[in-house]
């Protein structure tokens, strides 16, 4: 499989597959700035995963409240302990 026009400096893309990926990814998910195969796998990985699911819910009514918000703001392990909260609210 053929990389498509990746940037030799760029960054390693955020995984859609990963928990810590959606996080990455939210922001433009929700602003559909996303690529077709991207957005595919992260709203799979969201239909199977109840941590991911909450959280794209609560950035989802966040942004509505807000206006807009700055993931990049906040720390990523703040977020994985959010994302591993929710889980063990729903009793996972
Ligand atoms: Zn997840």
């Amino acid at each position: 499989m053929t990389p498509i026009a990746t940037p030799s400096d760029a960054p390693m893309a955020p995984d859609p597959d990963a928990c810590s990926g959606v996080v990455a990814l939210v922001t433009e998910y929700l602003e559909g700035a996303l690529d077709a195969d991207t957005q595919a796998r992260f709203e799979a990985h969201i239909a199977d995963c109840d941590g991911c699911d909450i959280y794209l819910e609560q950035m989802r009514a966040t942004i509505a409240a807000a206006g807009r918000v700055d993931v990049e703001r906040v720390a990523p392990a703040t977020l994985e302990r959010l994302v591993a909260a929710y889980r063990s609210a729903r009793g996972r």
